[in-house]
């Protein structure tokens, strides 16, 4: 569409700390860039505008492509009563497990792959082991596009193993992990090949899209999610300002975000609870929640500024908490996440018992990625058998 100004894939980005304009991932202060795209209007959603995250395609720095690309999005917000005793609010769960890789991660890919694939690009990379990678290979072998994915070099088989059920070309590398983020955004821009990475522009632009399928449906008084490179909390509050400053809401209406971290990795809510101007590096400990384990997040300040600007919170929960939330989401619930994602449930029911969280607060939880996805290594007891004449028995003494 003419009216985009998407040239390449390393479009003109702005910086929501200086306010500078620049090309590529980061601005020359060192904050990560985002792309300025129209705001969404009060008017919104007009019918018949294509379907996922498509619908919002003129809020979208790209064309909607075909193929598995076109099916990322428009994803459940369910309400979840069944759980607002143990929440402590009226909760609402906004399904992105049910994306085609099982997470979020797919509406930044799909945006992602879309530019690239209107750039002319054949390849794109992304830094991930994890559900991002997944989507990246998922959705460009689906574009037709090669995808590269660099891993930690001591990453065990069965972590990516459903990886490679899509041939990625899997890039183990040797030596600080972290530091990889920086290095493959210069290699990228360098040889032409976009890099999905956590917080880049085009994937903060893609996975702003569950706000404005949210707020399309309902205007809640708090969003809660968990935070991790601090990317998809950037998107979150991207989506609320495009949606406040079209008109689609009120600056009176503009939901709290409460962004929730695992207490063995926690940088951004050690940087809220010190009242500190910006995230730090930290020591991480081990965490069920691996998925969220950034000690050094890239988009961690600009998390930081984005639960302060809506009065939010950033908190961090055990794991014996994340362990327990997991575990209401699947038996009241019916919904297997992985820890990561049960780590918001989890704070949320903090914030409650605190009162930062009202009983009454309607509250949409962001339900980030599934545990269909997971390596399984559990201990699961399997029940004895029984004859085939004793099902009725067994049926009966449920009642
Ligand atoms: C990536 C991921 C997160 C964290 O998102 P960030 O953008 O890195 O903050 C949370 N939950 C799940 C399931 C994820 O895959
Ligand atoms: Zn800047």
């Amino acid at each position: 569409m003419s009216d985009r100004s998407l040239d390449d894939w390393s479009i003109d980005g702005r910086c929501y700390a200086c306010g500078s304009t620049g090309t590529g991932a980061r601005c020359a202060c060192g904050e990560p860039l985002w792309l300025d795209t129209r705001p969404v209007p009060a008017d919104w959603p007009a019918p018949d505008e294509g379907s996922g995250c498509w619908r919002f395609a003129r809020f979208l720095p790209t064309d909607p492509p075909e193929g598995m690309v076109a099916g990322v999005g428009g994803t459940p917000l369910l309400r979840a009563a069944a759980l607002d005793d143990y929440a402590g609010c009226r909760l609402h769960v906004k399904d992105e497990t049910a994306n085609p890789t099982g997470s979020f991660k797919d509406r930044g890919t799909a945006v992602g792959v879309a530019a690239a694939c209107e750039a002319g690009s054949e390849v794109v990379g992304t830094v991930s082991h994890g559900n991002m990678a997944l989507s990246v290979a998922a959705l460009a072998a689906g574009a037709g596009l090669t995808a590269v994915t660099f891993v930690p070099d001591d990453v065990p088989p069965a972590r990516i193993a459903n990886l490679a059920r899509f041939e990625p070309e899997i890039v183990p590398v040797a030596g600080d992990y972290g530091r990889l983020y920086h290095d493959s955004l210069a290699v990228g821009e360098e040889v032409g090949v976009p890099m999905l990475n956590s917080d880049v522009p085009l994937r903060v632009a893609g996975q702003k899209t569950v706000v404005l399928e949210i707020l399309a449906e309902r205007t809640p008084d708090s969003i809660v999610l968990p935070v991790s490179s601090g990317g998809n909390a950037s998107a979150v509050w991207k989506g609320l300002r495009e949606c406040r400053r079209g008109g689609l809401i009120n600056d009176d209406e503009v939901p709290t975000l409460h962004l929730v971290q695992s207490a063995a990795c926690d940088p951004i809510a050690t940087a809220y609870r010190n009242g500190a101007e910006t995230v730090e590096r930290i020591d991480p400990g081990e965490t069920i929640a691996y998925s969220i384990a950034n000690p050094d997040p890239p988009s961690g300040t600009r998390a930081l500024t984005a639960a302060r600007e809506t009065d939010g919170t950033v908190s961090s929960v055990s794991d014996d908490a994340i362990r327990e939330a997991v575990r209401q989401l699947s038996t009241a619930f019916g919904l297997a996440v992985e820890p990561s994602s049960a780590t918001a449930l989890a704070g949320l029911r903090a914030l409650c018992e605190d009162g930062i969280v009202e009983t009454d607060d309607e509250v949409v939880l962001i339900a980030t990625g599934t545990a269909f996805t997971e390596g399984i290594d559990a201990d699961i007891d399997v029940p004895e058998s029984i004859p085939r004449e004793r099902i009725g028995e067994r049926v009966a003494a449920l009642i």
